[in-house]
């Protein structure tokens, strides 16, 4: 038998959550995030499941083109846009879509013939300060790009830096404000998009022509604090694993790297296959919920690179071979996340490649 780990991937979730945001967006086109691998999803199997969006965003060229030659037809966006000349024929061979954000991407696209349709998303920064154009500098971008292809098809982008922060709402008005700048200088129907997932859920105002939802197709909540469950999502991954071997600690023993956990009375320790070269948290201290059997239990000990230890007292008749829940159906990963101080989307994304992942219905 193969080493019990497993992200199990469950296709009808991504389809129900994808219709969780459909009733939030109403007829708003959603370009579906599937950058990092579709959040640790697996890139192909997320974009079949999600087949019907209307776009797809990704970060690398080559995630782009897997996409295509799988025969998507969608929009695909790169979301940092290109890095040299030469990927500006690729985008066009492939009919991607491009982020331009700064004035070397601009100068080369300018420079550069097309043949193609361009399909270019105008990124502007209206106060996240990492990536776009002023929007002062934005309108005299957009002017260039016109003159250079009156028929290039422009969107204009920005994104949020505080829409998940309920205690925080000037940000996202102020962002607004500054891209109202940009609005007030547009010929009608020139497309615009702003929502990520938090603001899908919490700012109506901006889900405008396209939303780009990543966290809440893979049923996690943006929100601090909050889970997937309230607004109805559903987990698509669940980290599954099972005991492999089991302790009997006697009071005092200590257990693990550092022997920083030590047993107060009698215990029973059950290892689990799934350690931090997997993707689960180095930092989740003991207390970390997980499920064995379906029932929950806590970590105990320092998680190692392989394994992690879990505490089997009145666990019954939990054991070796017993299924193991690190996160996901009947765990939410925000828990997880929480005690290990960081977010739901750290511990999605850095699932390890070494970890199979495997289309499951739940
Ligand atoms: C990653 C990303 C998103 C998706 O963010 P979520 O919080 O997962 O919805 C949207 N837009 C851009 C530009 C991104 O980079």
């Amino acid at each position: 038998m193969p080493r019990p780990l497993r992200a199990l991937i469950n296709c009808s979730a991504l389809q129900h959550n994808l219709a969780v945001i459909h009733k939030h967006v109403h007829k708003t086109r959603i370009m579906a995030v599937v950058k990092a691998n579709a959040y640790g999803h697996g890139l192909l199997r997320t974009a079949q499941a999600l087949n019907s969006v209307d776009g797809f965003a990704v970060l690398e060229l080559e995630a782009a083109i897997q996409l295509r030659e799988a025969g998507f037809n969608q929009s695909i966006l790169l979301l940092e846009g290109f890095f040299s000349t030469d990927e500006i024929d690729v985008i066009n061979q492939y009919r991607l879509s491009t982020v331009i954000h700064c004035q070397d991407q601009l100068s080369m696209l300018l420079a550069h013939k097309e043949t193609g349709k361009p399909d270019i998303y105008l990124k502007i920064n209206t106060g996240m300060n990492r990536l776009g154009f002023r929007p002062e500098e934005g309108i005299s971008a957009q002017n260039q790009l016109k003159q250079w292809r009156p028929d290039a098809n422009i969107t204009l982008m920005t994104h949020f830096a505080s829409a998940d922060d309920s205690l925080e709402t000037s940000q996202v008005n102020q962002q607004l404000g500054s891209f109202a700048l940009l609005q007030a200088n547009q010929e009608n129907g020139t497309c615009q998009t702003m929502a990520n997932s938090a603001a899908i859920l919490r700012y109506p105002g901006t889900h405008a022509d396209w939303v780009r939802p990543g966290i809440l197709l893979y049923g996690a909540s943006p929100i601090a604090d909050k889970t997937g469950v309230e607004p109805g999502l559903q987990p698509a991954m669940t980290l599954s694993s099972q005991v492999i071997a089991v302790q009997h600690l006697a009071p005092s023993d200590r257990l693990g790297y550092g022997g920083v956990f030590v047993a107060d009375r009698p215990m029973r320790i059950g290892v689990v296959a799934a350690g931090y070269a997997d993707g689960y948290p180095r930092h989740a201290p003991t207390g970390t919920p997980v499920l064995v059997n379906s029932q929950r239990t806590r970590l105990v000990g320092r998680v190692s690179m392989d394994m992690l230890t879990i505490d089997l007292s009145g666990m019954g008749e939990a054991g070796v071979g017993s299924p193991v829940t690190l996160w996901g159906e009947g765990l939410p990963v925000e828990e997880v996340a929480r005690s290990a101080q960081t977010i739901s989307y750290e511990l999605l994304t850095a699932l390890s490649p070494r970890v199979q992942t495997v289309s499951a219905a739940l």
